[in-house]
C-alpha cells in the first residue's frame, strides 16, 4: 500500500460526465464578468459590446454545424434544451397530433419530459435497441403513425458511447413529415455536425462537455419550425427563451466550440488511439469482461465495460482510492442502486450491468493516465473477485 501512495497519480476519465474549462476559454470569459459587464438589451456602449459577443458566438455556433445565425438559441443547458425541443413542439403541434418516437437509452432530460408529457395526454413510444445500442431504422418506421409529430433520438449515447444513424433517421422524418430532434451533446465536438446532411430540425448542444462553463447550452432550431417559446419574460432570444444572457458563459461557449471545431480532426485521432489502446489492455489482461456499446461506431473518448462478478461501486470507491475519477453509468444514476436504464436496454441481466464501469477519455488524458489505470484496474478487479461471493 506504500508503494502504491508514491507512485499515485490523479487521473480524470469521466470527460462525458463533465470536462474542464480550458485555459483560453477562460480567458475569454473574463472581461464579460468586470469590464464588458453590460447588459446586451441595453443601447449605450456597455449594452452594445455585449451584445456584440452573444452575436459572435451564435456566428461561431452556427458556423460549426452549417446552420444560420438565427437558428441558434441559447438556454441554460443540455437538460434545458432537451426540455424545450420535446416540450416546445409537443404543445405547438399538439392540434396535429399527440405522438412522439424516442429511445430506450435517451439521457434523462429527454426520457422525464415525455414522462411529463405522457401526464398531458401524450402518447410516447419508446424504441428498443440492439446488443449494441442501435435502434433500428424499420422499428423506427413501424412506429410513425399518423398523429406522430416528433422523432427524438440522440446523436450519441453518454453512457456507452454508440453512435446512431442519424443522418437515415432524418431522412425517414422527412419523408413523413415529422419533426427530428437530436440531443447531440455528446456528438458536438467529436463528430463533425452538418444539420442540412443530417435532416435535424433540432438539436441540442451543451457547452461544459466541450470545454467551456457550465449552465450554458443552445437548441438549434431549424427555421419555420413550429415549436413554443420556452421562458416567458423579456425578447431575449427573439423572444423564445426570457432571461438576461449568460454574457461571459456564453462567451467562453463560443470560443470553446471554436477550439473544439479547429482541433476536431486532431482531437478525435488522439483519442480514438487512446480508447483503443484501453480497451485492448481491458479485454486482453482481465477475463470475463464484456464492452458495452458498439465496437466501432462510437464515441472517440468513451470505454465501458462489464466485469463479472463485480459490483461497479465497489469498483469505483477502489480506483478513487488511486485516484482515478471513473463512471459506473451516467452521473445521473450513480447513487441509486438501480442498474442503468440504458446497460438493460442492451438487454444485459441484472447482476452483470451492476459490475459495468465507464471511463471516459478527454483532450487532457495522457498514454501514462491509461497505463496507470489499466495496471490498477486490473490490480483492483482480481482483489474483488478474490472476496466476491459470486466467483
Ligand atoms: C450531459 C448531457 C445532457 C445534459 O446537459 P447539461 O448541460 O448538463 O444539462 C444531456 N444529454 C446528454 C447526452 C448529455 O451527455
Amino acid at each position: 500500500m506504500m508503494g502504491d501512495d508514491v507512485l499515485k497519480r490523479n487521473v480524470y476519465l469521466d470527460y462525458s460526465a463533465t470536462t474542464p474549462v480550458k485555459k483560453e476559454v477562460f480567458e475569454a470569459m473574463v472581461p464579460y464578468y468586470t469590464e464588458n459587464f453590460g447588459n446586451p438589451s441595453s443601447i449605450y456602449r456597455y449594452g452594445r459590446e455585449a451584445k456584440s459577443v452573444v452575436d459572435k458566438s451564435r456566428e461561431i455556433i452556427a458556423g460549426t454545424i452549417n446552420a444560420s445565425t438565427n437558428e441558434i438559441y441559447f438556454c441554460a443547458g443540455g437538460s434545458e434544451a432537451d426540455n424545450w425541443a420535446l416540450k416546445g413542439i409537443a404543445e405547438a403541434n399538439a392540434n396535429k397530433g399527440k405522438h412522439i418516437i424516442t429511445s430506450k437509452i435517451e439521457h434523462h432530460a429527454v426520457l422525464h419530459s415525455c414522462e411529463y408529457l405522457e401526464t398531458r395526454g401524450f402518447e410516447v413510444t419508446y424504441l428498443d435497441v440492439d446488443e449494441y445500442g442501435m435502434v433500428d431504422l424499420n422499428d423506427l418506421k413501424n412506429a410513425i403513425r399518423k398523429d406522430t409529430i416528433l422523432i427524438s433520438i440522440m446523436y450519441v449515447n453518454n453512457e456507452v458511447g454508440t453512435v446512431q444513424p442519424i443522418a437515415e433517421i432524418g431522412k425517414i422524418a422527412k419523408e413523413n413529415g415529422i419533426y427530428f430532434h437530436t440531443d447531440a451533446v455528446q456528438s458536438y465536438g467529436h463528430i463533425k455536425i452538418d444539420v442540412e446532411k443530417l435532416g435535424v430540425d433540432l438539436m441540442t448542444i451543451s457547452s461544459h462537455k466541450i470545454y467551456g462553463p457550465k449552465g450554458v447550452g443552445a437548441l438549434y432550431i431549424r427555421k419555420g419550425t413550429k415549436i413554443n417559446q420556452f421562458i416567458h419574460g423579456g425578447a431575449q432570444e427573439r423572444s423564445m427563451r426570457a432571461g438576461t444572457e449568460n454574457l461571459a458563459a456564453i462567451a467562453g461557449f463560443g470560443k470553446a466550440a471554436s477550439i473544439a471545431d479547429e482541433t476536431l480532426d486532431e482531437h478525435r485521432t488522439r483519442l480514438i488511439a487512446l480508447r483503443d489502446k484501453m480497451i485492448n489492455e481491458i479485454s486482453s489482461r482481465i477475463g470475463h469482461v464484456k464492452l458495452n456499446g458498439h465496437p466501432t461506431e462510437r464515441h472517440p473518448g468513451n470505454v465501458n465495460f462489464c466485469f463479472e462478478f463485480i459490483e461497479g461501486e465497489s469498483l469505483l470507491l477502489l480506483l478513487d482510492n488511486q485516484g482515478i475519477a471513473a463512471s459506473s453509468g451516467s452521473a445521473c444514476t450513480s447513487g441509486s442502486l438501480d442498474p442503468s436504464h440504458v446497460l438493460m436496454a442492451l438487454g444485459l441481466p441484472h447482476e452483470i450491468a451492476h459490475g459495468s464501469l465507464r471511463l471516459t477519455i478527454g483532450d487532457f488524458t495522457t498514454e501514462e493516465d491509461v497505463d496507470y489505470t489499466v495496471e490498477k484496474l486490473v490490480g483492483i478487479v482480481e482483489k474483488l473477485r478474490e472476496i466476491s461471493p459470486l466467483h
